[in-house]
């Protein structure tokens, strides 16, 4: 689809004034679209960059477009931060987080999905809105970019995610797993589009399935207190599932207490290098109980979107309309 054809097809979109040079050179079809992003690029000790011209600087081997500038952040410490229109920001998110080899409706749902959240991080009294990391989106600057993926970026120009008439607010990860899952039971903030749904589509991303064996002394450590008076333990199992399949706690039955943790702290207190997903799928203690056998399905959170299922769907045929109501179900595109 041209982007013609995307912006029929996405109503009421108004063309604004093009705005290259504040970008970078990037060629930007929206002016409204284009909020200042600050974007954290390091904190603590770093090099500082080397301006190239009035919108482009280096800063260890890579090239940013925008400025940059350092800030105190609230611990003290210094932050480099790279301000920047949104859409140029976006250029350098799309590629680091799916490949632009992947179907354009699935670089478009991803640019607009990732435009939302941008807007939706924006923190006018605070030093920075995002960090460059998957903390809240990746980015390298230019070296990040594609031509697919600043192409999906302008083509989908002031495009966001809304529901009931204002901007939603939206997730994604890498893999569900075969079924997403509700921002209720992961982070405590239920939205109505935020649910678990069924997710055929992301069956054969690779590693979908993964197994870890995780010592049982790690568990005092990534637990703390709360874990530490549950005495030896002697069992570890799931706790009733929630409608979507997805276990609602590990449970850890100590020969004194028993201890309970959603998958999201438990994924988050052993590593999420470790344990890839939140839909832990079985546990089970070794003989002996040395150690816990986790195995599960996905890689990341799992709310919103499905980038892997967002290829597959993308792939099928569907639009980047198609997957954003598919993964959201109940929102509409509409301006930021
Ligand atoms: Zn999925």
């Amino acid at each position: 689809m041209n982007r013609q054809a995307f912006l029929a097809s996405s109503a009421a979109l108004v063309a604004f004034p093009r705005l290259a040079r504040a970008t970078g050179g990037l060629d930007v079809a929206d002016q409204a679209a284009q909020h200042p992003m600050r974007v954290l690029l390091a904190s603590g000790v770093f090099e500082m960059p080397r301006s190239i011209d009035a919108w482009h600087f280096a800063w260890g081997t890579r090239t940013y477009r925008g400025t940059f500038s350092t800030i105190t952040l609230l611990d003290g410490r210094s932050g480099l931060v790279n301000t920047l229109p949104l859409d140029a920001y976006l250029a350098g998110v799309l590629s680091k987080e799916v490949s632009p080899s992947w179907p354009a409706a699935s670089q478009q749902a991803q640019a607009i999905v990732a435009r939302t959240y941008a807007l939706g991080k924006l923190r006018p009294l605070k030093p920075y809105d995002v960090v460059a990391s998957e903390a809240d989106q990746r980015y390298d600057g230019i070296d990040g970019e594609s031509v697919e993926g600043r192409s999906a970026v302008e083509m989908t120009g002031g495009t966001i995610v809304t529901f009931a008439g204002t901007p939603a607010h939206v997730a994604y990860s890498s893999c569900c797993g075969g079924e997403t899952a509700d921002s209720g039971d992961v982070w405590n903030t239920p939205y109505p589009y935020l649910r678990a749904i069924v997710d055929p589509h992301c069956a054969n991303s690779p590693g979908y399935t993964w197994q870890t064996d995780v010592p049982t002394a790690a568990m005092q450590s990534a637990f703390g207190a709360d874990y530490a008076g549950i005495g030896a333990l002697r069992s570890i199992e799931l706790t009733a599932t929630s409608p979507a399949d997805r276990p609602r706690a590990i449970r850890f039955v100590g020969e004194s207490a028993i201890f309970e943790a959603s998958p999201n702290r438990f994924r988050a207190s052993l590593g999420t290098s470790i344990v890839r997903s939140t839909f832990v799928r079985a546990v089970a203690l070794a003989p002996g109980g040395s150690s816990v056998s986790v195995s599960g399905t996905g890689r990341g959170h799992g709310v919103g979107l499905c980038q892997w299922g967002a290829r597959d769907l993308g792939a099928s045929g569907a639009s980047a309309r198609d997957i954003v109501a598919f993964y959201f179900p109940g929102t509409d595109l509409g301006h930021a």
